[in-house]
């Protein structure tokens, strides 16, 4: 076991090399043949601070070796995805088509089968583990995340445990562990705060989404906090051990020493954020968990700052560029939110409760400036009437930007039809019941209430909402869409005050900051599959609109598209209504898309589909079979996408991956909830 220890030991130090000062053999005598066991509390001294840095370099080196395979993978991925594009945009022919429908390779439909789409288990993937409907322990990682947050949490107690130096005596080796769990924390903590950011810049080097950032934020988060917690720990044992006055002796150097005090406030502030993270908690108080986060992270980064300030210590440097990450992370949000919201105009929301599925809102957004928007993107929507300085993730649904309209309405204004009819509507917001919707409105925002009263007051005009809806005419020209289903929190609060006015509608002004995700692109499949649970809706149909727009303009590789959704309550149909009578007006849709509608809790014996051009179904869909289908069926390539609740998303992962052995297929998943 030691020479297998010595031998990696040695490996490690020739490959690398070895910084600061070794202090393994360090012993100070107070009398020639006495050690003073004293000095192993404090400072370097026992802190092999030489290996430290060797390991923490390894720790990067290893990160650096992983990010450089799946940057190599995600290159050949772009490039076969471009090729396939350029080649079918130009030779679109059946025999081209039948070349790129079947897998090209089966090793890689093995490593997606088997390690890349699988689940650690069988099936259960996104579709998260719960005790009751309040208390949810999140969701399993796929088999390779797995694999490499196993190898990195086991490299992570290699470092810490089986390569110190067990040989030494009990004071110094705790030293030497208090020293390496101190480094490697702090080490830790620079990719924990890049992962953590809205605009960490590796989900577009790498085209891996922020909610798989986000697990890997989670487990680092996870290693920092033991580490420190095993730093601190060591420190106390050693003090308690060694000082002649014990317990004592811990709680006069905490008083007296700065590096003592700063320390032990940041390894306090890791503790919290590890048991005030887990799933169930975070998920059941979103906004509280956030802000305390946020509060912890910030008392955990000045206490080591400080920490590391007082000693002089080497390891600054990374603290330094974990502020720097985080003050561009957030400078970057507030330029977003500058450019999207500042204008001649501020940006403005108007809200119409809608019905079914237990209640959702319909938000369309008038924009400061034009913006043609990603399909499959969202963004954060700050209301500060109803949820002051939170920001909550929505997909952008729809647009009204004439550049994404489908060919052949280009000149047939679908906007200037809603002005027409929504001015009306506005006025009757206001003049069929101004009072009631103002008091409607009072009895849910204390903030609401003051602003308005002191507009009021000062104008003699009415209050602010009102004004501010009659005043400025809306414009439909340039808007987005997005639905919001209804849950407990700012979503309810909405869809509350808007239902309870006599039009359902309310307007408010607020701030947009986007966009974000749609790393993947459906442009170059011959086939597209979409499939929406509920509300996932609002992820596919812009995907829809732009194949379709594609198709009828000449200039995409989809041939057909399938669009299915499955929701619980008929009624939900009412949600994108307008926006599938603007598909269905579109001359020959139906060569291009199929959509099938299945209401999984149909009212009654009969269901009476809601669109004709819609076939609806009761009960959930026979995935394996529309799946046989779809493959015979399919046209080169097919992209399947799919967004809603995690049983639906992990069904058809599921089928996907029984399927890929059959025919080239990709899967790309959109999930509500991180
Ligand atoms: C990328 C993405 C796109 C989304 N698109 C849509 C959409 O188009 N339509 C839709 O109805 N919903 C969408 N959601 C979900 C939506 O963000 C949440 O339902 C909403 O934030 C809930 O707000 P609430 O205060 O009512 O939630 P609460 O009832 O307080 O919490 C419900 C759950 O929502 C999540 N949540 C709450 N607040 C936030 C927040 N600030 N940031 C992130 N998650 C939060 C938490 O998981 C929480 O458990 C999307 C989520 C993500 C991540």
């Amino acid at each position: 076991m030691i020479a297998t220890k010595l031998v990696v030991r040695n490996a490690i130090s020739k490959l690398l090399p070895r910084g600061g000062h070794d202090a393994v053999n360090q012993t100070t005598s107070t009398q020639p043949g006495q050690v003073d066991w004293e000095i192993y509390t404090t400072g370097l001294n026992g802190v092999d601070n030489g290996e430290n840095n060797l390991l923490s370099s390894l720790l990067y080196y290893s990160i650096a070796f992983l990010a450089f395979v799946l940057i190599l993978s995600h290159i050949q991925h772009l490039i076969l995805v471009k090729l396939r594009h350029i080649l079918l945009l130009h030779t679109n022919t059946r025999e081209a088509l039948l070349y790129w429908a079947t897998p090209a390779n089966s090793t890689v439909s093995f490593v997606k089968r088997h390690i890349l789409w699988a689940p650690v288990g069988k099936i259960k993937h996104n579709r998260e583990i719960r005790l009751s409907n309040a208390i949810n322990f999140g969701t399993l990682p796929t088999r390779l995340q797995a694999i490499l947050l196993t190898l990195y949490l086991a490299s992570n107690v290699v470092y810490c445990t089986i390569l110190l130096n067990w040989h030494l005596p009990r004071p110094q080796l705790i030293a030497e562990f208090r020293g390496r769990t101190g480094v490697l924390a702090v080490t830790n903590m620079v990719p924990l705060i890049l992962l953590a950011g809205r605009n960490n810049p590796l989900i577009w080097i790498f085209g891996i989404s922020f909610d798989t950032w986000n697990l890997i934020h989670r487990w680092l988060g996870r290693i920092v906090a033991l580490e420190s917690t095993c730093h601190i720990t060591a420190w106390t044992i050693n003090e308690v051990e060694i000082s002649p006055i014990g317990w004592q002796g811990v709680l006069e150097k905490i008083r007296e020493s700065h590096f003592v005090l700063c320390g032990l406030i940041a390894g306090i502030s890791f503790l919290c954020l590890l048991f005030h993270s887990p799933s169930p908690i975070r998920h059941a108080f979103y906004e509280t968990f956030l802000h305390l986060h946020i509060a912890f992270a910030l008392a955990g980064l000045i206490g080591v700052f400080y920490h590391l300030k007082v000693d002089k210590l080497p390891q600054i440097i990374y603290i330094c560029i974990c502020i720097g990450i985080w003050s561009y992370d957030r400078l970057f949000r507030l330029v977003r939110l500058l450019y999207r919201n500042c204008g001649r105009r501020m940006t403005r929301f108007r809200i119409t409760a809608l019905p079914g599925g237990g209640g959702a809102c319909r938000v369309d957004i008038e924009l400061t400036r034009k913006w043609k928007y990603r399909p499959g993107s969202h963004a954060y929507v700050y209301l500060p009437w109803v949820s002051m300085w939170h920001s909550h993730p929505f997909s952008i649904a729809w647009s009204n930007n004439p550049d994404q309209r489908v060919a052949w309405n280009e000149n047939c204004d679908h906007a200037e039809r809603r002005d027409s009819s929504d001015s009306a509507d506005s006025n009757d917001t206001v003049s069929l019941s101004p009072v009631g919707d103002m008091a409607d409105i009072e009895k849910m925002t204390s903030t609401t209430i003051f602003v308005d009263r002191a507009s009021a007051a000062s104008s003699g005009k009415g209050t602010y909402m009102q004004r501010y809806s009659n005043d400025i005419p809306w414009s439909e020209k340039n808007t987005i869409s997005m639905v919001m289903s209804k849950r407990a929190g700012m979503t309810k609060t909405l869809w509350d005050m808007a239902n309870r006015t006599a039009s359902k509608t309310l307007y408010f002004r607020g701030f947009l900051e986007g966009e974000y995700g749609a790393q993947h692109g459906l442009y170059s499949y011959g086939m597209v599959v979409l499939v929406a649970g509920g509300v996932g809706i609002t992820h596919c149909i812009g995907w829809t609109r732009e194949l379709l727009n594609l198709y009828k303009k000449g200039r995409g590789v989809a041939r057909r598209a399938v669009l299915i959704w499955v929701v619980p309550d008929k009624d939900q149909y009412d949600w994108c209504r307008e926006w599938f009578d603007e598909i269905f007006a579109v001359p020959g849709w139906d060569e291009f898309l199929t959509i099938q509608f299945y209401v999984t809790r149909p009212k009654g014996d009969m269901l009476v589909s809601p669109c004709p051009h819609v076939p609806a179904y009761a009960g959930r869909p026979d995935w394996r079979g529309l799946f046989n289908r779809f493959v015979e069926q399919r046209l080169g390539t097919m992209g399947v996408t799919v967004c809603g609740p995690g049983t639906l998303s992990d069904s058809i992962r599921y089928t996907v991956r029984e399927q890929i052995s059959n025919a080239s297929i990709d899967f790309l998943e959109e999930s509500f909830t991180w």
